[in-house]
């Protein structure tokens, strides 16, 4: 049967009118396809990435199920467990359990890294129904036994490929072995690379497999362009481009953390308002950047790949990536920032010549050549980084690769590592991981359509 509303789910009126408030009436794909069998106690094997939807697929039915068994959570003890990668989205599922939960007396808390733990261990203490956390964090709690899942009914484990990228497998795996074998399991993942696939068999007890792709009607919503550019001028071309008004709210990618930066300030200094979003810096700055343009306090958000997974932000006019990403699956999950909730939406990349494999790579990837914008005109030709952008043109635009570039030759997989063309100076905040992306399995499951 195929649900189309979500009148139609066996859910709670609380949880009814939670989504009525939110302004939700029909279901995504993933959560018709999802919740019916959650409901029903399944395990769930979800082939999904952020955007489409998942997270009300997994809190729905956990909300139901908590609320429907009626027991208060025992002291240090957690009913419902969710482990996700990063902070953003661990705070981003706690703010679904929060409105998706509102009509219900459920206990939830949010714990991550890089904050002070008292506050995390006075929730863990007076006991939870749901739990979002990082793996390292809650690890670090387990240790120090502020936390124990013997009540433990249901356990979700999102972005399970993200997981494997970050380096957070193994203490997901020692988190999972102090879980009750029996409970319902859930397992999301945007990919399936083999050490996915064999965690998912392990976890999983005959789960009902939901694949949903958003990659393809996504990429074909959103106007990609590339612009061919020197490395040395995307920054100008960055303010040239936003020039134009109906750049309202923009996310900026760039693959380092040092990159990021330097185009903020960049624009800043332009008079265009901009923050950076990355690993460097602070829980509380990362916040405020974000809340500053959620508010449309700053216009464009200059974000790493990692920083910027999950973020859930509306409206978002256009995406830019001031360099393209050296792994293609990337490049599907940044575009896909904008043209959310089934609106349109515009994606400039800024490729120079050594970043011609990456965009061969994407293009091959979602099947289609993504057509080339001229540079804009106000757009100097430069050769050189110019310490002062001046402010009239001086010749007239080209995009063809200025003397001085180094060929893009040696790079033959495109994939491993820091980008050739990629900022040299940048290279050792490259290193640390999670921010780097570079051990992503180069496969995905797609494009599809
Ligand atoms: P997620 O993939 O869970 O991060 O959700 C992506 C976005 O879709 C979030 O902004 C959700 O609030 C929104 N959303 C989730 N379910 C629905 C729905 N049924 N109708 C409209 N928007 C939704």
């Amino acid at each position: 049967m195929t649900i189309s509303l979500f009148s139609e789910l066996a859910l709670r009126p609380e949880l009814q009118q939670a989504l009525a408030d939110q302004g939700y009436s029909t279901p995504t794909p993933i959560q018709a396809q999802a919740i019916p069998h959650l409901l029903e106690g399944r395990d769930l094997l979800g082939i999904a990435q952020t955007g489409t939807g998942k997270t009300a697929a997994f809190t729905l039915p956990i909300l139901q199920k908590l609320a429907d068994a009626g027991i208060r959570p025992r002291p240090g003890q957690v009913k419902a467990l969710i482990l996700t990668p990063t902070r953003e989205l661990a705070i981003q599922i706690d703010d679904s359990v929060k409105n998706y939960g509102a009509h219900l007396k459920l206990k939830h808390a949010v714990i991550f890294g890089g904050v002070g733990q008292g506050r995390q261990v006075d929730a863990l203490q007076r006991g939870l129904d749901i739990l979002v956390a990082t793996p390292g964090r809650l690890l670090d709690l387990m240790n120090q036994r502020h936390v124990r899942f013997d009540d433990l009914s249901v356990f979700v484990l999102d972005e399970a490929d993200r997981m494997l990228d970050m380096g957070f497998i193994n203490d997901v795996r020692k988190i999972v072995a102090t879980l009750p074998k029996s409970r319902q399991t859930l397992l999301f993942s945007a990919t399936m690379p083999r050490e996915i696939a064999d965690l998912a068999a392990k976890l999983l007890n005959n789960p009902t497999r939901v694949e949903v792709t958003p990659q393809a009607t996504t990429v074909e919503r959103i106007g990609q362009h590339v612009i061919h550019v020197p490395m040395a001028q995307k920054r100008h071309v960055m303010v040239d481009l936003l020039a134009d008004p109906s750049m309202t709210r923009v996310i900026a990618f760039s693959r380092t953390k040092h990159g990021a930066n330097k185009v903020t300030d960049h624009l800043n200094a332009a008079g265009i308002t901009s923050a950076a979003i990355h690993g460097n810096k602070s829980q509380g700055a990362r916040q405020a950047a974000l809340e500053s343009f959620r508010a449309g306090k700053v216009r464009v958000l200059v974000a790493t790949d990692i920083a910027a997974r999950g973020i859930d932000i509306d409206g978002i006019s256009h995406v830019i990536n001031v360099d393209l990403p050296n792994v293609s699956e990337s490049y599907v999950h940044r575009i896909g920032r904008t043209a959310r909730a089934g609106k349109d939406g515009i994606a400039i990349s800024l490729c120079d010549t050594e970043e011609r494999a990456f965009l061969r790579d994407i293009e091959k990837l979602i099947g289609q050549r993504v057509p080339v914008m001229e540079l804009p005109t106000a757009t100097p030709r430069i050769a050189t980084p110019a310490p002062q952008r001046p402010a009239q043109p001086q010749r007239r635009p080209q995009h063809k690769r200025p003397e001085g570039h180094r060929p893009e030759g040696h790079r033959q997989d495109g994939r491993q590592g820091a980008g050739p063309g990629q900022n040299r100076a940048a290279q050792g905040a490259n290193r640390n991981a999670p921010q780097g992306d570079r051990n992503r399995p180069a496969r995905v499951n797609g494009p599809r359509g």
